[in-house]
């Protein structure tokens, strides 16, 4: 009897379901289409770069056996070039309803910088400094990341790590060794070669030295070698310095310490500075260098004062106690037209000399030195350079070629190379007779140094005079 009962209750249960919901679902559902997209989601997020699926759509009358496919439109699009948020709005219209669903997508860039370690072997320095490795980081949306790399050093590994705009992170650990294989690096204040006048003052400027894992070592440095300016010679310094892991490191610096220049000394080694072309704008203070080393050289000059002037400054070398030589009036190669036309410029020359300073000069240079074929284009075939050798000592007059040419006629626009040419050259004969041009700016700056090294290694400067032994080039026209 009580068992009658319980069934006929959930008999009544389940009758009132099927009527309060199962009808009312079924019913509703023929008369109200529902809207259904294929594999749809709220929320989509999608790799940087990678293409946007759109889904597709259907429609079903209330329940999932009676879909139909239809055209679902699409509102809204979607650049996975660039990282962000889009919404996407899906549309069907039915029987003049439009129905829609929503539909946010995040491109987002889920990639990890790509890190490349150049270095086979890493050391760092004991003292835990590291060298500048070689790396290269690069990220698939922010390109080139290597600058934003960092490095660290920990329990004997090198840390490298960088991250992206997004992120995401790199890690790259690689063993290191503790290695100090750099030296110390030693710079010398003021110049490494150094001029000091006997009994003068040598000034030590000292130097610098830094070194890769020690830093700076300026106050570790060791000189070593004496200058003693009492006594002419070639001192050597010699600057050393010693890392804390044993890296040696020297440099030195040569010290002359020269004699002032005595022309009048009987003997030894002797240079005789000549100076081709001028006078010129740069003469005046060739001059001044040479009055300073109490230097005497010899000017062949020429009328160079077509435009300007000089006739002071041929004065003023005169009056100083150089020779003033003749190298031609108008330094034209037609001179060498013939003997004539040759002697009419040389006497030119020579009465302007004695113009201004009251003195016949008889020592010449011919321009283009005695060797020179240059000649052989004006004189008809005549070998005129053979005759004029030959007349220019039979009418008094002795003609001076050279035996160190200091490159400045065209090779050379290089101070210090000048410097080179000539003291290179330099050896132990007793005449050495130098090729210079005082209108040439970087070779009048070349003098000082050839006057230092010169001094400082036993040379004499002397001017040409009447007895100085001649330096004669083979005559070739
Ligand atoms: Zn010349």
């Amino acid at each position: 009897m009580r068992s009658m009962e319980v069934h006929k209750k959930i008999l009544f249960a389940l009758v009132l379901v099927f009527v309060l919901v199962v009808v009312p679902l079924v019913c509703f559902g023929l008369f109200y289409p529902k809207f259904r997209v294929e594999n749809f989601q709220d929320t989509v997020t999608l790799n940087y770069k990678n293409s946007y699926q759109m889904a597709s759509g259907n429609v079903c009358y209330g329940n999932v056996f009676d879909c139909h496919d239809v055209a679902v439109s699409q509102e809204g699009s979607v650049d996975t070039s660039k990282l962000g948020e889009y919404k996407i709005t899906y549309q069907y219209t039915f029987q003049n309803k439009v129905y829609t669903k929503e539909q946010t997508v995040m491109v987002v860039d889920q990639e990890a910088p790509t890190l490349v370690i150049n270095d086979e072997k890493l050391i760092y320095c004991p003292n835990g400094n590291m060298p500048a490795y070689s790396y290269t980081a690069t990220d698939n949306y922010d390109g080139d990341l290597t600058d934003k790399v960092t490095v660290q050093l920990e329990d004997g590994q090198v840390l490298f790590s960088v991250v992206d705009s997004s992120g995401n992170r790199t890690f790259l650990r690689k063993d290191a060794t503790a290695l100090d294989e750099s030296k110390p690096e030693i710079v010398l204040n003021g110049d490494s070669v150094v001029y000091v006048p006997l009994n003068g003052t040598y000034e030590e400027l000292g130097a610098s030295a830094s070194d890769f894992c020690d830093g700076d070592l300026t106050n570790q440095i060791e000189i070593t070698g004496d200058v003693d300016v009492t006594q002419a010679g070639e001192y050597q310094l010699t600057y050393s310095i010693i890392d804390s892991s044993g890296n040696e490191s020297s440099v030195q610096r040569t010290v002359y310490v020269y004699r002032n220049n005595d022309y009048t000394a009987p003997s030894g080694k002797s240079i005789y500075l000549t100076f081709d072309d001028g006078p010129g704008p740069y003469t005046e203070k060739l001059l001044d260098v040479l009055k300073k080393y109490n230097v005497k050289a010899t000017f062949f000059v020429t009328d160079q004062g077509l435009t300007k002037n000089y006739d002071s400054v041929i004065l003023r070398a005169y009056q100083e106690g150089h020779t003033i030589g003749l190298h031609s009036n108008s330094h034209s190669y037609s001179i060498y037209t013939n003997m004539k036309t040759y002697f009419d410029d040389l006497y030119a020359i020579q009465a302007k000399v004695k113009r201004i300073t009251g003195y016949t000069s008889t020592i010449i240079r011919f321009p283009g030195g005695s060797s020179n074929t240059i000649s052989s284009g004006y004189d008809g075939g005549s070998r005129i350079m053979s005759q004029l050798a030959l007349a220019v000592e039979a009418k008094g007059f002795r003609y001076f070629d050279w035996n160190i040419s200091s490159g400045d006629a065209g090779e050379t626009t290089d101070t210090n190379q000048i410097v080179k040419n000539v003291t290179s050259k330099l050896g132990s004969s007793s005449t050495y007779m130098v090729l210079q041009h005082d209108i040439k700016s970087y070779s009048v700056d070349a003098v000082e140094g050839i006057i230092q090294y010169g001094l400082a290694n036993g040379y004499v400067f002397r001017p040409i005079t009447m007895d100085t032994p001649t330096v004669h080039h083979h005559i070739n026209n």
